[in-house]
């Protein structure tokens, strides 16, 4: 995957030399495809569900390859240390969000969803549900694509970004948090990173949730995509069981039927957020409509995590393309020039992203096609030779 990934532009996956063919293609087709053995399968399976909260049966291969190469690669994306999920915020993510707030000094309006977009006078209109009106010279729009399909536009959107619109769904999870009274796994030695394969299983993956000054110990796993859907129709205390009864299972230790306290979201009850953690293409749409996904509409400008080229599908993403949208905005205005609007993101110094380092194996063993190859040309060279020799010996090849 990360070979086939690195054919795809970051900006423009649409403008890869594969980029139609991969793009018909599902991820469940391409899984098939390459992967050999009904255990890849189920992890390869495994990995789209846990990355993009969908099946590989909706998604495009080329969205996908694309996704995975934005997030650095299939390591980047899916290890704990030194990848995606190696960090979090003491005291919470949410504290971005209160803290540019809090810089803002009272200029962010909260419970307002915009309804209507006006850019037919010199100034842009927006009207909210509660009837509230504002007027600006620019308008970023940083939520879900499929989401601005709940505003009406004045004049109507282009007919190519209304269809786009129609056509990003987003993934489906729900977030479950166990409290523990304590850390038991780590009697064990675990760290409370399981991965549960098993189909009976609620939750695919966990990590420890526990704070970093050893308080509120817990579990925080994932009902992905299939699941998720499967199980919406249960009361919170069936999946809580439900998901007590998989972690016994999965560490072998009884202590995990006894949560002191469950807290769970099911992000696709959100209307504002319509599923979680992001849009994904399906087949045919990225190559048809992708390069339109970041274009202005007159002065209405999009960010939201979906418009990024690094990280896009995480909060990181939903920065660069913040800022990207905002220094477009000043291009327009004039304060700034063509090439300083994508700027490079600097790279962390805080948490940097290390090489992986690899065995001889795993860079040297060849793939099974690799292995078929192989065998095939030796017995091909080995026929030939013996081929050669008996028409030697006959007399049968120029002698010089
Ligand atoms: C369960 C879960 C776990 C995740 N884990 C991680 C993680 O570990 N690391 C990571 O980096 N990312 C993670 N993500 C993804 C991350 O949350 C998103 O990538 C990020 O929030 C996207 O930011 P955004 O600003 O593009 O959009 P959002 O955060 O979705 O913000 C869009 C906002 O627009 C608002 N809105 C919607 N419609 C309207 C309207 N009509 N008018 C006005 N406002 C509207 C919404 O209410 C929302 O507040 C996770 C997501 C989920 C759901």
């Amino acid at each position: 995957m990360d070979k086939m990934g690195k054919e795809i532009p970051l900006e423009a996956p649409w403008d890869a030399r594969h980029a139609e063919e991969w793009d018909k293609m599902t991820m469940k087709e391409l899984i098939d495809k390459i992967c050999w053995t009904k255990t890849v399968k189920e992890f390869a399976t495994f990995f789209v569900n846990v990355n993009v909260t969908s099946e590989p049966h909706e998604v495009s291969a080329l969205w996908f390859l694309w996704y995975v190469r934005q997030c650095g690669g299939t390591a980047r994306i899916f290890s704990i240390t030194n990848g995606g999920q190696e960090r979090k915020f003491k005291g919470g993510s949410g504290q971005i969000s209160e803290k540019i707030m809090e810089r803002l000094k009272g200029k962010v309006r909260l419970e307002r969803p915009v309804v209507r977009i006006d850019q037919t006078g010199d100034n842009v209109i927006v009207e909210t549900l509660n009837h509230e009106i504002y007027e600006g010279k620019y308008v970023i729009s940083a939520i879900p694509p499929i989401l601005t399909t709940k505003i009406h536009y004045k004049p109507e959107l282009p007919p190519k970004r209304n269809q786009l619109i129609q056509r990003l769904p987003m993934g489906c999870v729900i977030k479950c948090m166990m409290y523990y009274r304590e850390a038991f796994w780590e009697r064990k030695g675990y760290c409370g990173s399981l991965i549960i394969e098993d189909e009976e299983s609620p939750i695919g993956i966990t990590m420890d949730d526990t704070k970093p000054d050893g308080s509120f110990p817990a579990i925080m796993g994932f009902i992905l995509t299939r699941k998720a859907v499967k199980l919406a129709h249960l009361s919170k205390e069936e999946r809580k069981t439900k998901i007590c009864e998989a972690y016994a299972k999965a560490m072998g230790m009884e202590e995990a039927l006894h949560p002191v306290h469950y807290e769970e979201k099911n992000w696709s009850m959100e209307q504002y957020s319509g599923g979680c953690y992001t849009a994904y293409f399906p087949p045919g749409i990225m190559y048809s409509y992708g390069r339109i996904i970041r274009q202005p509409i007159d002065r209405i400008y999009f960010a939201g995590t979906e418009t990024a080229t690094q990280w896009s599908g995480y909060m990181e993403g939903a920065v660069q393309a913040g800022e990207r949208a905002a220094r477009e905005i000043l291009h327009r205005m004039g304060r700034i020039s063509q090439n300083e609007i994508w700027m490079p993101e600097p790279e962390s110094k805080d948490v940097p992203a290390l090489p992986f380092t690899t065995s001889f194996w795993e860079r040297n063993l060849p793939s099974v096609p690799g292995l078929l190859c192989l065998l095939s040309s030796t017995m091909c060279f080995t026929s030939v030779a013996a081929a050669g020799l008996f028409a030697y010996k006959k007399g049968l090849l120029i002698r010089n």
